[in-house]
């Protein structure tokens, strides 16, 4: 229906690549982490880490479709660790250098992060500063042709990785959304340190790190746009990354529900496969069913923004719907699973870990509820 013979030939191009380079090693990546230099130039290569950035800068320079279904494809992943280090790449740590940065750092960041050869994070929570991104305390002062930068920031997606950040400071004291400055901030300059890598629940294929700025001098044209437009741009910013979450979240739930559904039918219980009992059943059914809205929204969200309308309520309220059904499911499944459901061998187990961080990374589930309460006007 929106997808054309072109999408559905790009859309096997990328289930190729990841039937063959990613779900084979995800059990080792589970437990060293993925390399992502590694990774990132074999997407780099095949194209599937600018889909929609300008040609110009090594991008595809295609539309909202191509990248719903590269995001889609991400779904089928065995494991939401990868997925998410690609969706930070694509979608989380770039969009802001693509649609504000200046042509020196499109050159040199953007064109990177699209080949693959640098990897991308983005650096915006703190300790003291997550849902209420306004409290960051991370200083960037001018001083010249540089900023210094000193502070830290704390479970940052692909930290212990990255060539760059994407980084929120605060540049004045002054009261008001003007106060904040967006920088690419390169990760081999003098002051920066990897404090730590953390330890997750999930998405254990992904490292996650807390990162340390001691006067760390960044050049002042490595700013993103205007000194005092920092705050408006990461909000614009994170658009893209919660849009980054639904595609593949309505991907994944049908997987999750397909495979619970094969071993249903092959698991007797009280003389009769578990497929037959209604009560499973309709539990399957109404998932299918909230998921299919959950796709159709996402769908809604990309023809709006093919139109160049503002989608935010929209997005705010698909994220809230992935998060809830993704965890949802992802249990109720387990549960369907019976004790094989709470063996590592046993892959709804990861989904099960994995799941939980939707309603809380990019904007916990409360955030969205804001959003949507104050876009829709009370
Ligand atoms: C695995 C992982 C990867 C991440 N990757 C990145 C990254 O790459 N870059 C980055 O910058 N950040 C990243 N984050 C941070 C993530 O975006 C924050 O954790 C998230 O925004 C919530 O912030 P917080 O943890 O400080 O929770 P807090 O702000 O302390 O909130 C705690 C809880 O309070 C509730 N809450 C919040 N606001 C309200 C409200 N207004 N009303 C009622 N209840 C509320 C919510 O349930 C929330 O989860 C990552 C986090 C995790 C766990």
């Amino acid at each position: 229906m929106y997808f054309t013979e072109t999408h559905e030939a790009f859309r096997e191009s990328v289930k190729r690549f990841i039937d063959k380079d990613v779900n084979p090693r995800m059990d080792e990546w589970e437990e060293k982490t993925v390399p992502l230099h590694d990774l990132f130039k074999k997407m780099g290569d095949l194209g599937f880490l600018g889909i929609r950035y300008d040609p110009k800068y090594g991008g595809q320079g295609l539309d909202y479709w191509y990248e719903t279904v590269l995001l889609e494809e991400l779904g089928h992943m065995h494991g939401m660790g990868v997925a998410t280090a690609v969706a930070v790449q694509t979608n989380m740590a770039t969009p802001a250098i693509a649609a504000h940065g200046s042509d020196y750092l499109k050159d040199k960041y953007l064109r990177g992060a699209i080949s693959g050869d640098l990897v991308a994070a983005i650096a915006v929570t703190e300790p003291d500063a997550g849902s209420d991104v306004f409290a960051i305390k991370t200083k960037a002062v001018k001083d010249g042709d540089y900023y210094t930068i000193n502070g830290s920031k704390t479970f940052i997606t692909n930290g212990t990785q990255a060539d760059f950040l994407t980084l929120l400071a605060r540049t004045s004291e002054e009261p008001g959304y003007h106060s904040f400055g967006l920088f690419v901030v390169p990760t081999n300059l003098p002051g920066f340190h990897v404090s730590k890598k953390l330890d997750k629940v999930g998405l254990r294929s992904s490292d996650t790190a807390e990162l340390f700025f001691d006067n760390v001098a960044v050049p002042a044209s490595n700013l993103i746009g205007g000194e005092g437009e920092g705050f408006i741009i990461q909000m614009k910013q994170f658009q893209h990354e919660r849009f980054a979450i639904l595609p593949g979240t309505h991907v994944a739930v049908t997987d999750m529900i397909n495979m619970t559904v094969d071993y249903l039918r092959q698991r007797v219980v009280f003389g009769k496969p578990l497929v037959t009992k209604q009560v499973l059943r309709h539990r399957l059914a109404g998932w299918l069913t909230r998921n299919e809205c959950l796709k159709q929204l996402t769908y809604h969200i990309v023809r709006m923004k093919m139109e160049g309308q503002d989608a935010t309520k929209e997005i705010s309220m698909g994220k809230l719907i992935a998060g809830q059904l993704m965890a949802e499911v992802a249990s109720g499944c387990l549960q369907m699973f019976g004790g094989m459901g709470f063996m590592n061998e046993t892959l709804i187990s990861r989904h099960f870990r994995d799941s939980r961080i939707l309603s809380i990374g990019g904007g916990a589930d409360e955030v969205m509820c804001e959003i949507i309460a104050r876009t829709s006007g009370f």
